[in-house]
């Protein structure tokens, strides 16, 4: 059995990790840069160790001053949690080379969903629906445009080893098109040293639906339904929702299993996330996140299953404890991420948490690791704090949330709080009624007014 976990990762997502860790009896490593010596993932460990400074690239993804950590403190596992090197293979492998054990997929997965074209054209051959497209990567403007006139524009053109919403550009004719496609290429390039694009048609009104699915080593794989994740700005997600409104327990079921038998017959191993747009009543892939999710916390609510542990014990060589037959969805959940921005200008907003007061009751759980008197560092990601939501329906998850939200204060920064009760109090929202331009429009006609 795993003893000791060595936590890749900062805030709430590496306290989210430590406290399935304590509940499983595993002691934990905390690993910090010099900006977050008094955070509270390093509070809560059993031991930590400073790996570098405030830099990310010097701290949280610097793989040789990580894997000492883990060798010094005579850790046997590493979790990555979301972003840093969570999907990275160099990692995933060289944590393996050193005798640990690696708490995600084998390297080999990482690097084929890694890049959404070999991903697109892996679930197409297990018989799963994809976004309409170019079938591979884009070489030549001349062909490039020629596909792009045979699917009738609108069109996207994409990053193969795109992420975090970013490498995504819109052409809306033959003229947008050289020009969307030549930034494309010269900014994927930069961003993720690699400049290989692809063509999928723009959906003009789709829905974001991803199905969470869990596979043990020995070929059992489950899927534990699906989110909304459509509230999003620059293509980032803000709200998620669990279930969606949209699917039926039929479509969910026959899907989900679908998906569930892909990912078997991939030999995948792990939690993964398998991320579709949902158009006219279809659901098309676009790409698979291979590591826990930010949103992770309103499946757990629905299904009562901890998905972090889970996590843990299929790592360490468990067979899956539950069967597909065993996994039932009860009542709705909402999570909202609390980012430190401003909420209407999304601009991210460090510095001191001056009063801090967290809401409870019926149905709230907040996962942060923000206290009163806490210093925000400038250098990292601005989720501060997740409130997640559970209602026997959406309607009483929606009053829990708009309570538990009047309850929530943090004061000192801006945080995107009173975003959030907007929303909570829009028509729209509470009839459900939304895709994934809603929250762009919705702020634009917010700063209007
Ligand atoms: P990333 O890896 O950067 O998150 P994704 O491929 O997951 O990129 O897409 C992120 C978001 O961009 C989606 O949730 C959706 O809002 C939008 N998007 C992606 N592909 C399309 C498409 N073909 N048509 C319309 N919107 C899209």
């Amino acid at each position: 059995m795993i003893k000791k976990i060595l936590i890749a990762n900062r805030g709430e997502i590496a306290l989210r990790i430590l406290r399935a860790c304590k509940d499983l009896g595993i002691k934990t490593v905390a690993v910090h840069s010099t900006a977050d010596a008094d955070a509270m993932h390093v509070r809560l460990a059993d031991e930590s160790v400073c790996i570098g400074p405030a830099s990310p690239r010097e701290s949280y993804l610097n793989i040789p001053a990580i894997i000492s950590a883990a060798c010094i403190t005579g850790a046997d596992a590493v979790h990555p949690g979301f972003g840093f090197l969570s999907e990275n293979p160099t990692f995933a492998h060289m944590v393996e080379e050193h005798g640990l054990i690696f708490i995600g997929p084998k390297a080999d997965h990482i690097v084929m969903m890694g890049d959404k074209i070999m991903a697109k054209k892996t679930v197409s051959r297990l018989g799963l629906p994809t976004v309409p497209g170019s079938d591979g990567a884009l070489t030549k403007l001349d062909k490039a445009i020629k596909l792009a006139d045979d699917m009738g524009y609108p069109v996207l053109i994409k990053a193969a080893g795109g992420g975090g919403g970013r490498g995504m550009k819109v052409a809306r004719s033959n003229e947008e098109f050289v020009e969307a496609y030549e930034t494309a290429r010269r900014e994927a390039g930069i961003s993720f040293g690699n400049d290989v694009v692809y063509l999928e048609k723009y959906l003009e009104n789709p829905k974001h639906i991803e199905f969470q699915v869990i596979a043990d080593q020995y070929g059992n794989a489950v899927h534990l339904g699906e989110r909304d994740c459509s509230m999003q700005r620059r293509n980032q997600k803000v709200w998620e929702e669990a279930p969606s409104m949209v699917l039926s327990p039929e479509f969910r079921n026959e899907f989900g299993r679908k998906i569930a038998k892909a990912i078997s017959e991939m030999g995948y191993v792990g939690v993964g996330t398998l991320e579709f747009l949902y158009e006219n009543g279809q659901l098309y892939f676009i790409e698979m996140n291979t590591r826990i999710q930010v949103e992770h916390p309103i499946t757990e609510m629905i299904t009562g299953i901890d998905i972090v542990r889970e996590q843990i014990l299929i790592a360490d060589g468990q067979k899956l404890s539950f069967t597909q037959d065993d996994v039932t969805f009860t009542g709705h959940a909402i999570e909202c991420r609390i980012n430190a921005e401003n909420p209407d200008t999304y601009i991210p907003s460090a510095g001191t948490v001056a009063k801090y007061h967290c809401p409870g009751g019926p149905g709230v759980r907040v996962d942060s690791f923000v206290y009163e008197g806490y210093k925000i560092p400038p250098y990292y990601d601005s989720l501060i704090a997740k409130l997640v939501i559970h209602g026997k329906d959406r309607q009483q998850c929606l009053a829990r949330l708009r309570r538990a939200l009047n309850e929530y204060v943090i004061s000192g920064v801006d945080t995107l709080i009173p975003l959030h009760l907007r929303l909570a109090n829009d028509p729209r929202i509470i009839e459900g009624n939304f895709d994934i331009h809603f929250l762009e429009s919705f702020s634009k006609n917010l700063k209007l007014k």
